[in-house]
C-alpha cells in the first residue's frame, strides 16, 4: 500500500490552522473575500479543479472560524491569448472573446460553460457564494486604473523589476476593428499620462493606428501581462482593503508562489512607499511525474500528457466519463481534509497521488 508523509516545511512551522494566516488582517474587518482567477482559453484540468475546492472549502472554514461572511469572486480572464500570429515579424494575439473557433463558437464560449458548471456544483455543495468576475469588467473600477496608472506613472523605477528581460512594463490594447493586440511593445506607446488620465495609442497591421484613455469614466478594454496584472491587483486590494473595511485575499496555485511575490509585488509595493502588504493563500500544486507543473495544452503543445491516458485530469469535460460522479466525491472530500490540516494542505501533490484519489486507492497517510 502506498504510504504518505507529511514533513514540516515552511509556513507549517508556525500555523496550526489555516486561519492563522490572514488572522491578523482580518480583525477588524467586516468580510474577506477570497479571490481566484483562472483563463478562460482551455479546459480546466485537475489543478483548477484542486485550486476552485480548496478556495472554497477555505471560505467554508473561514466564515465558521472568524464567524463574518466570505465570499468567493472568480476573475475570468477573457483577455488571454485565444490565438497567436506573426506578421511583419511581430508576434500579435487576439483574446479569447474575439478569437473564433473552426466550429464558430468564440474560445471563450468554448470553455466558459465547464468553469461556471464547476462553481455552481461548489457553491451547492459548500452553501458559499460566488460572484464571477470578468477581467473586462474588473478593470472598469476605478481603483483598478487608479492602481495602473500609478503603476505607469512609476515605468522608470518599475520596469527592470517587473521584466528584467526587456524592462517593459506591458499594457496592451487590441485593434477596435480587429482585436489584433501587440504581444510586446512594438508601437504601443504612451501620449500622455497624468493622475487622472493615460493615453495610449498602437498600430494595427490591417486597420492602421488606434488609441484608448484610461481614466475613471473612460469604458475603453486592455489587457495586461502577468506581473503588471498581479501588481496592480495586489494595489488594487489595499485600496479596496480600506475603503470597504473587508480583506481581500488572493487564492491561487503554489507555483505563484516563492521568488515570484517577493519579485512581482513586494519589491514594487517598497518601491512606492507602501506601507502594507497583500494577503495570499497558495493551494497545493498538482506536478507531472518529473516535478513540473501541469500546464495547459495550450503552453506545452496539444500533445501533452496523453502519454498517461489520464484524459479526465487534464481536460473536466472529459473528468466525468474517467473518474465518474464518484470520482469528484472522493477528489472533494480528500481536499477537505487537507484544509483541516497545514501540513495537508501547505505542500504539492502529483497527478499519480491524484489518480489513486480519484480511484478510490487505499493510501496510508502517516502524520
Ligand atoms: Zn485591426
Amino acid at each position: 500500500m502506498k504510504k504518505v508523509y507529511y514533513p514540516l516545511a515552511g509556513m507549517n512551522y508556525i500555523v496550526d490552522d489555516l486561519a492563522k494566516i490572514i488572522e491578523n488582517k482580518a480583525e477588524g474587518k467586516e468580510t474577506i473575500n477570497l479571490w481566484l482567477s483562472a483563463q478562460v482559453n482551455s479546459f480546466p484540468h485537475i489543478g483548477t479543479l484542486t485550486n476552485f475546492i480548496s478556495a472554497f472549502a477555505l471560505a467554508k472554514h473561514y466564515e465558521e472560524y472568524f464567524g463574518k461572511p466570505v465570499k468567493i469572486i472568480v476573475e475570468l480572464l477573457e483577455s488571454v491569448t485565444g490565438k497567436e500570429e506573426i506578421i511583419n515579424n511581430i508576434r500579435y494575439y487576439t483574446n479569447s472573446e474575439k478569437t473564433i473557433l473552426d466550429s464558430g463558437e468564440r474560445v471563450k464560449d468554448k470553455y466558459f460553460p465547464y468553469f461556471e458548471e464547476l462553481l455552481e456544483r461548489l457553491k451547492k455543495l459548500n452553501d458559499v457564494d460566488y460572484e464571477i468576475k470578468f477581467f473586462y469588467e474588473y478593470q472598469q473600477d476605478p481603483l483598478v486604473k487608479d492602481a495602473l496608472i500609478e503603476v505607469i506613472q512609476n515605468t522608470d523605477k518599475l520596469k527592470n523589476i517587473l521584466d528584467p528581460k526587456k524592462g517593459e512594463i506591458r499594457l496592451r490594447f487590441g485593434c477596435p476593428k480587429c482585436g489584433l493586440t501587440e504581444k510586446h511593445l512594438v508601437h504601443t506607446k504612451i501620449n500622455s499620462i497624468s493622475n487622472d488620465n493615460l493615453s495610449l495609442s498602437s498600430y494595427c497591421p490591417n486597420h492602421g493606428e488606434f488609441r484608448i484613455n484610461i481614466n475613471k469614466d473612460s469604458n475603453d478594454t486592455f489587457d495586461m501581462n502577468v506581473p503588471l496584472r498581479y501588481l496592480v491587483k495586489v494595489m488594487y486590494f489595499i485600496r479596496r482593503n480600506n475603503l470597504n473595511n473587508e480583506l481581500n485575499v488572493i487564492v491561487d496555485g503554489g507555483d505563484w508562489s516563492g521568488m515570484w511575490p517577493l519579485r512581482v509585488y513586494m519589491e514594487p509595493l517598497l518601491t512606492l512607499g507602501y506601507t502594507e502588504s497583500p494577503s495570499v493563500i497558495y493551494t497545493p500544486t498538482i506536478l507531472d511525474w518529473s516535478g513540473s507543473k501541469l500546464s495547459k495544452r495550450m503552453y506545452v503543445g496539444n500533445e501533452a500528457y496523453r502519454e498517461f491516458l489520464k484524459e479526465g485530469l487534464i481536460n473536466y469535460s472529459e473528468f466525468y466519463n474517467q473518474y465518474g460522479e464518484v470520482g469528484f466525491e472522493r477528489i472533494y472530500n480528500e481536499i477537505h481534509e487537507w484544509i483541516k490540516d497545514p501540513k495537508r494542505f501547505i505542500r504539492d501533490y502529483t497527478i499519480e497521488y491524484m489518480d489513486a484519489v480519484l480511484r478510490g486507492e487505499e493510501i496510508t497517510k502517516l502524520n
